[in-house]
């Protein structure tokens, strides 16, 4: 028989859509994709050249398991401009990916029965992480007029004994949210009175965008600090999704446990994209930028027709590169004499008769939704969204 936690877990949601929109693909249909999670540009010019360097210079052999000292420093000094942290070395870990650190801090902290609080919508791997390492998922419904965010009472009526932590990502992916410093702070508040961790991904922290304003809950007090696990990492950044590196700021004695959990599982991430994620965080930051406005254009442009379309509905997001939009207007709606229904089916419809791929919501927990990214070209957001219109006009 097989892992009972293994069993448990859910294969992505979204990948019957991808398959079969990668499926019309290859039968030569031209389908227009907004399932990307990924950022669509080339990884910058000097991130590539650092690495083939690394290459060159045979820096080919197994590092520290945790990171290298360098790339730790890096890291290090990344958190003191960005968040005005201050972390030792020895608080860092380097992984294979965000992904892989978050593995790392369920690993690290769960029990068997342990429960952790997630906020809906909520990025499709929390809860199947949970589950893996023994935890039990705990979601908190969030409301429209709060921007889809977690509010302090809620998270009080969401506690249990056995609460062991809250996850906290923003910028929010599918939502797009960004936290206030005041919202942070009153969550931060109950995590102190209840000794909750706080896991907060901020992958996302440099793509935000109309004035919106990162900040990381960890920055707040020295027993906060003490409290959170920062999970951050290069990918969403600098375009950098293939090469893996994803990184942790914690606790020293919670550091030292996910690296020697990590020493017996994966060892080192890989030498070469440490390298590549090292001129990332030291190098020119101006990449950065250019990206982030490329995708601050597109937002601009789907959110504001997206807006106009008849059933629809979208809180603009701040942060991240996907609009979640409330799709629900249109369940009760007929297609060619067909009740919609669901955002599957919705999306499935889109798909089949106007070759627009989307992400349903409910492997984000948001049944009512679906998840359209903008990290792909402004011409393809452009006609993409015209056949949206067409099948939304289609409607009876
Ligand atoms: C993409 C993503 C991650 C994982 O990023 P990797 O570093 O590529 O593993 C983590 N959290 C969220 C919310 C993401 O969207």
């Amino acid at each position: 028989m097989f892992s009972r936690k293994a069993l448990q877990i859910s294969p992505s949601p979204t990948l019957s859509i991808n398959a079969r929109a990668k499926q019309l693909q290859s039968e030569g249909r031209d389908i227009i994709g907004f399932g990307a999670g990924e950022p669509d540009f080339d990884t910058p010019l000097h991130i590539r050249e650092a690495a083939i360097d690394a290459l060159n210079q045979g820096f080919t052999r197994y590092t520290p398991a945790s990171g290298t000292p360098e790339l730790k420093e890096a890291v290090c000094q990344k958190f003191f401009t960005d968040n005005g942290l201050h972390y030792k070395p020895q608080q860092i870990v380097i992984s294979n990916g965000a992904k892989h650190s978050l593995a790392n801090v369920f690993a690290t902290l769960l029990n068997e029965g342990d429960e952790v609080i997630i906020p809906i919508p909520y990025w499709v791997s929390y809860p199947e992480l949970v589950k893996l390492y023994g935890g039990v998922p705990v979601f908190i419904d969030t409301k429209k007029e709060h921007g889809y965010k977690l509010r302090g009472p809620a998270l009080e009526r969401a506690l249990s004994p056995r609460t062991k932590a809250l996850i906290l990502n923003s910028p929010g992916n599918p939502g797009g949210q960004v936290y206030s410093r005041d919202e942070l702070e009153e969550l931060a508040t109950v995590a102190l009175q209840k000794n909750l961790y706080i896991i907060a991904d901020e992958i996302y922290e440099k793509l935000i965008y109309n004035g919106a304003k990162h900040f990381s809950i960890a920055s707040f007090g020295e027993e906060i600090k003490n409290q959170s696990i920062i999970v951050n990492g290069v990918s969403k950044t600098y375009a950098m999704t293939g090469w893996r590196i994803g990184y942790t700021a914690s606790d020293e004695k919670i550091a030292a446990i996910m690296s020697s959990i990590q020493s017996h599982t994966t060892s080192n991430p890989n030498s070469i994209a440490q390298k590549a994620a090292l001129a990332a965080l030291t190098g020119p930051q101006d990449c950065v930028l250019e990206m982030r406005q490329s995708f601050d254009e597109r937002r601009n442009y789907a959110f504001e027709r997206i807006n106009k379309m008849p059933f629809l509905d979208c809180v603009e997001p701040l942060g991240a590169f996907y609009l979640f939009v409330r799709v629900e207007d249109t369940f009760p709606r007929k297609f060619k004499g067909e009740t919609i229904g669901n955002s599957e089916r919705l999306v499935a419809l889109l798909l089949d008769h106007y070759l627009v791929a989307l992400v349903p919501g409910s492997g984000f927990g948001a049944p009512g939704f679906v998840r359209f990214s903008y990290a792909t070209s402004r011409e393809n957001i452009r006609s993409g969204l015209e056949r949206m219109e067409s099948f939304l006009e289609e409607l009876e």
